[in-house]
Formats: C-alpha cells, sequence, structure tokens
C-alpha cells in the first residue's frame, strides 16, 4: 500500500475537465490550515513535492489530479472556510466542489480532514453533513493528533469524540475515522492500508 511514485496530472477548474480515465481516487478536502499539505507530503514521503501549492484567498481555485504509482488518484480539492473571512464567506462552498462530488464517477472515498487539537467547527460539520446527505463515501481524518491540550482546551481525543457525537445522529453507519499527526507519523501505515482496502473492495 506503499507509495511510490506520484506524478502531477493537471489542473481542472470544472469537474467535467478532469481526467476521463477510469482510475480510482480519492479527494481530500478539509478547513485551510487543517494540515492538509502537510498530510499529504507525509503520506508520499517527499518533502520537495510539495504537492498543494499555497493559494491566496479568492484566487481561482482549481481541482489538482497526482497519479499515485501510475493506478490511481490523489486529489486535491481547494481549502474552504478561510479563517479571517466573515461568516457568510466562510460557508459558501464553491459550486464547483458540490459539482465534483455530485458527478465524479470515479470518486472511491472523500477524505474529509478535520483538526483534532481544536474543538468541533461548525463548518466541518457542515460539510461532513452535506456529503452524508449525497451518499458520498467517507473517510474522517483527524490531524494534529500529536496536539498537547492548551491550557484550557481539550485533548485530541475529546475533540474527536465530541465531533462523532456530534455528526452521530446524520448517519445509519458512522464514517471510518483514522488518527493522524504529520509530526509523529502516527495513522499514515493506517491511512494507506484504509485506502488500498477501499481500491480493492
Ligand atoms: P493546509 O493549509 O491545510 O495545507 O495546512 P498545512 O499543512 O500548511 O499546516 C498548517 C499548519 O499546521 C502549519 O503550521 C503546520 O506546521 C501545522 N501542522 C500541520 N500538520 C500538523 C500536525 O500533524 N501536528 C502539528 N502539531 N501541527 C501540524
Amino acid at each position: 500500500s506503499q507509495i511510490k511514485e506520484v506524478e502531477f496530472v493537471k489542473s481542472s477548474g470544472r469537474a467535467k475537465d478532469c481526467p476521463k480515465d477510469d482510475r480510482p481516487e480519492f479527494a481530500i478536502l478539509g478547513r485551510s490550515n487543517v494540515g492538509k499539505s502537510s498530510l499529504i507530503n507525509a503520506l508520499v514521503r517527499k518533502k520537495e513535492v510539495a504537492l498543494t501549492s499555497k493559494k491566496p484567498a479568492g484566487k481561482t481555485q482549481l481541482i489538482n489530479h497526482f497519479l499515485v504509482n501510475k493506478s490511481w488518484y490523489i486529489v486535491d480539492l481547494p481549502g474552504y472556510g478561510f479563517a479571517r473571512a466573515p461568516d457568510a464567506a466562510r460557508t459558501d462552498w464553491s459550486s464547483f466542489t458540490k459539482g465534483y462530488f455530485l458527478n465524479r464517477e470515479t470518486l472511491v472515498a472523500a477524505l474529509l480532514l478535520i483538526d483534532a487539537s481544536v474543538p468541533p467547527q461548525r463548518i466541518d460539520l457542515d460539510c461532513a453533513n452535506w456529503l452524508g446527505r449525497n451518499n458520498i463515501p467517507m473517510t474522517f481524518v483527524f490531524t494534529k493528533c500529536d496536539k498537547m491540550k492548551a491550557s484550557k482546551g481539550k485533548r485530541p481525543d475529546e475533540n474527536i469524540r465530541d465531533f462523532q457525537e456530534l455528526i452521530r445522529e446524520n448517519y445509519r453507519q458512522h464514517p471510518p475515522w483514522i488518527m493522524t499527526s504529520s509530526v509523529t507519523g502516527l495513522g499514515r501505515d493506517e491511512l494507506l492500508l484504509h485506502m488500498s482496502q477501499l481500491r480493492n473492495y
């Protein structure tokens, strides 16, 4: 299940422009700053790959396809919820991201990244619920699980439990979830194995 080779294929502005072959793919998404670039780099184990290029807020956002081991794709979707934007802008999840999820037949699962170092965030719950309502297969990937609690804050495992609790009523079957840290490498092999199992399912 290891990643031996990663190759950038293309950036697409619309779901229709995504690669047309039928290789399976995983879409990675989450709030900006959730640790997406760090996680992708940890999975790939190449710092210089820099799969995600930092895009300033408001710039055109793109769906980026990366071909792994010449056989499946990692798809980097734009981050949502820029921390300093007003509420209205934060929840405006672009229609093309929705279009991607509703139309992409080769999608195996969405990997929804959630920062375990902070309490459950409305925008992440909204995103998870939207995916759930639309029957998009999904795995919760909790990031920053190494982070020690701030003086008043909760521990990552407590934040995760709270998140799962809030999401529970919306799912008949709770999505699979994995704890990760790009600092310690926690969850890396588990996530790679999980993806290979889903691909071969
Ligand atoms: P992105 O905007 O989602 O691509 O997030 P980045 O990967 O750029 O990470 C955002 C910030 O969180 C950076 O300061 C990272 O160093 C930090 N970060 C990312 N992953 C982890 C992690 O697993 N543990 C800790 N402690 N910090 C992390």
